[in-house]
């Protein structure tokens, strides 16, 4: 179970900067496309209630827009979708944890 407080995290928050300007604050999902929209949000490929370990860890982690997370996660059960998938299966095998 991860703490809301994750969100808070200083840890948190220089990791997810990092990832948007690695992504050059881009859609990742979008870009698949060809299209160029703004970033909104730094997805966790890997779910973090299921991958704790692999909250800050770069390679599951992924800028999306706001439209393209929505399609990530089933709003109400949280369960990864078809596209949520598509990006686990990229980046598997799972990611090492980073070292502490
Ligand atoms: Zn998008």
């Amino acid at each position: 179970m991860v703490p809301q407080s994750f969100y808070k995290s200083t840890r948190w928050k220089t990791k997810r900067e990092k990832i948007l300007r690695r992504d050059e604050y881009l859609c990742q999902e979008c870009k698949r496309y060809g299209r160029s929209t703004a970033a909104a949000t730094v997805h966790h490929i890997n779910p973090l209630e299921r991958h704790p370990e692999l909250a800050l860890v770069s390679p599951n982690l992924v800028s999306l827009c706001n439209p393209c997370h929505d399609k990530m996660h089933d709003r109400t059960t949280g369960v990864l979708t078809e596209a949520g998938e598509r990006w686990r299966e990229k980046v598997s095998p799972l990611p090492q944890s980073a070292a502490p």
